[in-house]
């Protein structure tokens, strides 16, 4: 048995995990713009809370799993690069905490490959050998899976950074430096901006709500809104040009979709399915695209899936 924990932007996931299975599972609001070192206090009570339910204690645990946004080195097991999130977690000793705290062994893994991980270990893509994964929450988190090995890469960045494959070089600025990145064109923060910029803004429902989702734009599109349903159209086409970029960098068999704008694929899933294979270069057939089984669940599995594999980052 593995404690899992994935650090996401709006919640903490833990879990106790046995050989791919769902032992017990809790979650706690991340605060993640106050820093995650103050929120590991909150988290130790809650792994014992979650060992006390399950009548288990820490001598039956062989070792701590950790998932979080950004660039993980999974040798030093310490996170190099995040982006807005849990700013003070850059350069955390997390092997040590875990070791002080716990007395068990950690490794750490970023939270798109750890989803992709459980996936294709426990979820919708198992067996597959060459998968991609995009998840859209916050921000736009990718992976991507070559013969059966996640690739991390030089410098732990190789298939994570899918959201900042640029679809538009006149487009917004991001964060990370580049210009009309997948997730600052089309990611959760930059829907307001889309909005914003429509003629017909003013005279759209979308402008009577306060910081907008996902769902407000399907909703507003259904309603026939016009900002709505033209937004919604170019949010599918960066979408659509963000999974295509994944399949010609990496050569996938199945494309996984993730986060919370997957509550809404009853509204999207032919339009992306449609742009994507119009789009796309592959000579041999069509990429299967399909939506992760259980998204809170994937993370944390995929986490104990490092346990038994010798891929697990730290050989490097
Ligand atoms: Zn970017």
């Amino acid at each position: 048995m593995i404690i899992a924990i994935d650090f996401g932007g709006t919640n903490i996931k833990i879990g106790l995990v046995d050989e791919g299975k769902m032992l017990a599972q809790t979650h706690l609001p991340s605060y993640s713009e106050r820093g995650l070192r103050a929120r590991l206090v909150v988290v130790e009570q809650e792994i014992y809370t979650l060992l006390q339910r399950q009548n288990a204690a820490l001598p039956g645990c062989s070792g701590i799993g950790i998932a979080t946004p950004g660039i993980v080195d999974t040798t030093r097991r310490t996170i190099l690069s995040i982006n807005n999130k849990y700013a003070d977690a850059v350069g955390f000793d997390f092997e040590k905490w875990a070791q002080e705290t716990f007395a068990l062994p950690l490794l750490i893994e970023n939270d798109a490959r750890a989803a992709l991980l459980g996936e294709v270990h426990y979820g919708i893509a198992r067996g597959a050998k060459d998968a991609v994964l995009l998840t859209f929450g916050t921000g736009i988190g990718t992976s991507a899976m070559m013969n059966g090995q996640v690739i991390r890469g030089k410098h732990f960045q190789a298939g994570i950074l899918g959201g900042h494959f640029s679809t538009d070089i006149n487009g917004n600025v991001c964060n990370c430096g580049n210009k009309g990145c997948l997730e600052a064109q089309a990611g959760h923060w930059a829907l307001s901006y889309a909005v914003k910029r429509h003629p017909d803004y003013l005279h759209s429902e979308l402008s009577k709500l306060g910081i907008l989702g996902y769902g407000d734009i399907i909703h507003a599109a259904h309603n026939k809104d016009v900002a709505g349903i033209d937004v919604l159209d170019e949010l599918v086409a960066h979408w659509s040009a963000g999974i295509v970029n994944m399949i010609h960098a990496y050569d996938p068999e199945i494309v996984i979709l993730s986060g919370g704008l997957m509550k809404s694929q009853q509204f999207l899933l032919a339009a992306l399915y449609d742009n994507v294979n119009r789009m796309s270069w592959t000579p041999w057939g069509e990429v299967e695209i399909a939506v992760a089984s259980d998204p809170d669940a994937s993370v944390l599995l995929g986490l104990s899936s490092l346990f038994d594999s010798t891929d697990n980052g730290s050989v490097h």
